[in-house]
């Protein structure tokens, strides 16, 4: 289990997050939902260890991830796949699927492996895999960024804002393959504006606002609560 215990963090004299205390279940598909700057992104580089907690723990499993290095971080099977991809356009797909395992493994037989999963999940990037990142398709890149994160074998995937920028079909594929990942046993920690698609696939979530949990319910809960309908759904 993933979980967060009365995180806080600061930027400057700026207080991001607020004793957020939140936890996603061996196996569960957790979303984070929230406007813009409501603090999701802040949440994720907390948990990866490139922001600094004020106060607060965070724990995976019986192992305390609060203050440790990103690389061990990701070591202990938790990997972030952030927001805007953040790939390397003019290095080639391939490249940097294996950046996602650069960090911490060194079984080469296990990341031809792992790069064949992904491959299966995402054949266009098999296709592609010679090609420049930044040549391909919005859609296309943001498989890249979930492909380098699978690189890392995550049993606790934290995605950013996946959908972000996409073509509704686009969208529906990239949500499809989340949901595959998720039942192929990956615990998923999902922040998302497009709040509908992301509640059809998850069990459970949080609703951030200024930096603190303000609801928390199962997936038809939140679908059937009138304010987050308003708030993020728009019916
Ligand atoms: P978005 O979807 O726009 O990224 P978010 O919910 O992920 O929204 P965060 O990016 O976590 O929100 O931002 C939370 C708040 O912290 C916002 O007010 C934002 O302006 C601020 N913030 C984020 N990063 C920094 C930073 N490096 N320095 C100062 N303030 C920051």
């Amino acid at each position: 289990m993933l979980r967060l215990e009365d995180v806080s963090l600061n930027y400057g004299s700026f207080r991001a997050l607020n004793s957020v205390s939140l936890h996603a279940n061996e196996g569960e598909l957790v979303v984070l939902l929230g406007a813009n700057g409501a603090g999701k992104s802040s949440i994720f580089l907390t948990v990866s260890g490139l922001n600094k907690a004020a106060g607060g723990r965070i724990r995976f499993g019986d192992k305390e991830l609060t203050g440790q290095k990103p690389s061990r971080i990701v070591e202990q099977g938790v990997v972030h796949c952030p927001e805007g991809r953040k790939l390397f356009p003019g290095m080639s797909v391939l490249k940097n699927l294996l950046l996602g395992a650069y960090v911490h493994r060194r079984d080469k037989k296990g990341i031809a492996r792992t790069l064949e999963e992904v491959f299966s999940l995402f054949p266009i990037l098999h296709e592609k895999k010679d090609d420049a990142a930044g040549s391909l398709s919005g859609g296309q890149q943001q498989m890249v960024a979930i492909g380098r994160a699978l690189m890392g074998r995550p049993k606790a995937l934290l995605l950013d804002e996946p959908s972000l920028g996409l073509a509704p079909l686009v969208v529906k594929q990239v949500f499809e393959v989340i949901q595959k990942i998720n039942r192929a046993g990956t615990t998923v920690l999902l922040a998302e504006q497009n709040a509908y698609a992301a509640l059809q696939i998850a069990s459970r979530a949080y609703v951030i606002e200024s930096g603190r949990i303000v609801m928390e319910g199962s997936r038809n809960e939140l679908l059937n609560n009138d304010a987050v309908r308003r708030a993020y759904i728009g019916a």
